[in-house]
């Protein structure tokens, strides 16, 4: 549908290189922390880890994450966080640096067109072209209302112009002609999400007679747009949005965080609010961190998107604060966020407004410090899921208390801060007015019966768990080298016990290792040719056919966890060797060896550790 986009010249795409910041491309979307030496190092945004092993060099302008082994330069990591083509990945850090690109042409006398650049591009520059035309409408006179409703929830003209808030005119096209005078085509405003065709044939705009938000991307692009119903005529649904787009994914997309990322950051915490001018609301009121969803539940990647930005030190510590304004709906989503949502509950809680009044309301109705004292008096989700739990039951009768205390129960029993339990348990049973006994037993039978499930789940065939996490890691590398490539190679043959894996292992270097590797048939008759071993040939035939140990395609996780299981095998191995070592040498007479050896135990005690953090989360 797009022309093909052009080839940049080679000195351009050095420059644009030279020019990119690794550590500003990458603060779009990771908060980075000092990691020593120059370094920063922050929660790798291509997999999922608690403790940052992702890691930015600004000398060297590149990065590299030792959990996934993602790594290269500012142009790939725009590529690989952005879904970016390599050439949109230029053209967007050309135009921050306000670099002009110069693209090829076919030789000197033929005349080519310009060729196109990105779609992104375009698609990107058919919204800001788009913004401002219906932030010019909104002082038009047909826009009368939506001025009204603005102004009616206390933005004036300043708030609206600061959100760059606009309004689509009364009309079937005016955007599409608009947008067409400006050269985009029918094709690129279709894929925009921004016009459509109708069925005549003709390109009608998707937005009429609406208060418009532009929604924008973590980097301050207009990515979409949001529109409020204001005429009672309009049989539309109350809010409509842009549908999902190339550049549109509702899913991540929260509404206010181009201007809320650096205060989420620096405060530790994000608001998550339901509306549009509740993020407004918030952020005129002195909560700079509020944000929303655009069209969707908040979901789990959405978290992933907050947790990024949440990133504090060595971990996630950060606060998730939901605002509900006490409807069901919204009691129903926080109570679904705590299923979803285990690792992190302790780090979210909840936000009531009074009288059922959401922040708008609340500013509206008692001022910017009721917005800020409602936020302030959050609760602990676990402390909200259980009070709504015990709602539903009459606990005047036995029947009641007892049943409220079954439903409780497990509540308590999923919160992963096991110290946390059993000043739950006591303040459940306070709550239910029961004895401390029976509740806390009834928590110890719900964390008994839902660890079960887990160990069954693992049960495995006999072999040494050591040897079989080895198996496993050379499978990877055999059958799904693609994924496991990078990972895989950063592990030499002295993680591996088994004299006839260590040789299937080097075997895979010899073959050019499984990065270089695409995979197939021909991959494994590489691999088994280059293997010096005789018993090593047939068990790679073997390893390369027999079935990964996970439900489902294999995936960057789960390489991860492999190899790290790995990798802690081989390190209790060394652990257990140096131990014996230090206990033989004589700490007064032989000091600095002692020391030395103390030291190597600790840090090695400590990578086992980290290790062990990783391979605990994934299976
Ligand atoms: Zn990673």
């Amino acid at each position: 549908m797009y022309a093909v986009a052009g080839r940049v010249k080679d000195e351009d795409i050095a420059l644009v290189r030279d020019r990119s910041s690794i550590v500003d491309v990458v603060s779009d979307t990771v908060t980075l922390r000092s990691a020593g030496g120059g370094n920063m190092k922050g929660l790798c945004p291509f997999h999922d880890e608690k403790t940052p092993s992702f890691n930015v060099s600004p000398a060297r302008g590149v990065y590299f994450c030792h959990g996934c082994g993602q790594g290269g330069d500012a142009i790939k990591f725009l590529m690989d966080a952005e879904h970016l083509s390599f050439i949109e990945s230029v053209e967007r850090l050309a135009s921050k640096s306000g670099i002009q690109l110069r693209y090829e042409t076919d030789g000197p006398g033929v005349s080519t067109p310009r060729p196109q650049t990105g779609q992104r591009q375009r698609l990107i520059a058919a919204h800001a072209a788009a913004t401002e035309f219906y932030r010019d409408q909104l002082g038009s006179p047909g826009a009368r209302k939506a001025r009204e409703f603005l102004a009616e929830r206390g933005f004036g003209r300043d708030a609206a112009e600061k959100y760059g808030c606009g309004f689509a005119p009364d009309s079937w096209d005016a955007l599409a002609k608009h947008l067409r005078l400006k050269g985009f085509t029918a094709e690129e405003l279709t894929a925009a999400g921004l016009c459509k065709p109708a069925r005549s044939g003709s390109l009608i705009d998707r937005f009429r007679r609406r208060l418009l938000w532009p929604i924008r991307d973590v980097t301050g692009d207009v990515i979409g747009f949001g529109a409020r119903k204001l005429f009672d005529d309009d049989d539309g649904p109350k809010y409509l949005n842009t549908p999902e787009t190339p550049i549109y994914k509702k899913s991540h997309v929260l509404y206010g965080l181009d201007h809320a990322k650096r205060e989420i950051a620096k405060r530790g915490r994000a608001v998550i609010v339901e509306g549009y001018t509740d993020v407004m609301a918030c952020h005129e009121a002195g909560e700079p961190t509020a944000v929303a969803t655009c069209g969707t539940a908040f979901g789990v990647d959405h978290i992933q998107v907050l947790r990024r930005l949440l990133m504090d030190s060595d971990s996630f510590t950060g606060e998730i604060i939901y605002t509900f304004d006490g409807d069901a709906a919204g009691q129903k989503a926080a109570l679904r966020a705590f299923e979803e949502d285990q690792r992190f509950v302790g780090r979210t809680f909840i936000a009531v407004s009074p009288d059922n009044m959401d922040p708008c309301e609340l500013r509206l109705a008692k001022g910017d410090l009721a917005v800020r004292d409602m936020i302030a008096g959050r609760e602990p989700l676990v402390d909200f899921a259980l009070r709504q739990t015990l709602a539903k039951f009459d606990l005047d009768t036995v029947e009641g208390r007892v049943e409220a205390m079954r439903k409780a129960a497990p509540l308590v029993a999923k919160i992963k801060d096991r110290e946390k339990r059993p000043e739950y348990a006591r303040k459940l049973a306070g709550d239910l007015g029961m004895d401390l006994d029976p509740v806390q037993r009834a928590v110890n039978n719900a964390v008994r019966s839902s660890s079960d499930q887990p160990q069954q789940r693992a049960a495995q065939p006999a072999d040494s768990p050591q040897r079989m996490v080895e198996r496993e890691a050379l499978k990877l590398a055999l059958q799904e080298p693609v994924l496991a490539g990078p990972m895989f190679d950063a592990l030499g043959s002295e993680m591996y016990a088994d004299p006839v894996l260590q040789a299937v292992r080097e075997a895979v270097s010899e073959a050019g290792g499984a990065s270089a590797a695409t995979g197939g048939a021909v991959w494994i008759e590489k691999v088994r040719d280059s293997c010096a071993d005789l018993g090593g040939q047939v068990l790679v035939s073997e390893l390369a056919v027999e079935p990964l140990y996970v439900d489902g395609a294999a995936d960057p996780r789960y390489v991860q966890v492999t190899l790290a299981r790995l990798q802690g095998a081989a390190l209790t191995t060394r652990i257990r060797d140096l131990k014996s070592k230090v206990q033989r040498v004589n700490p007064v007479t032989h000091k600095d060896q002692y020391l030395a050896l103390a030291g190597e135990l600790f840090s090695l005690e400590q990578q086992a550790r980290a290790l062990r953090d990783q391979a605990a989360g994934g299976l």
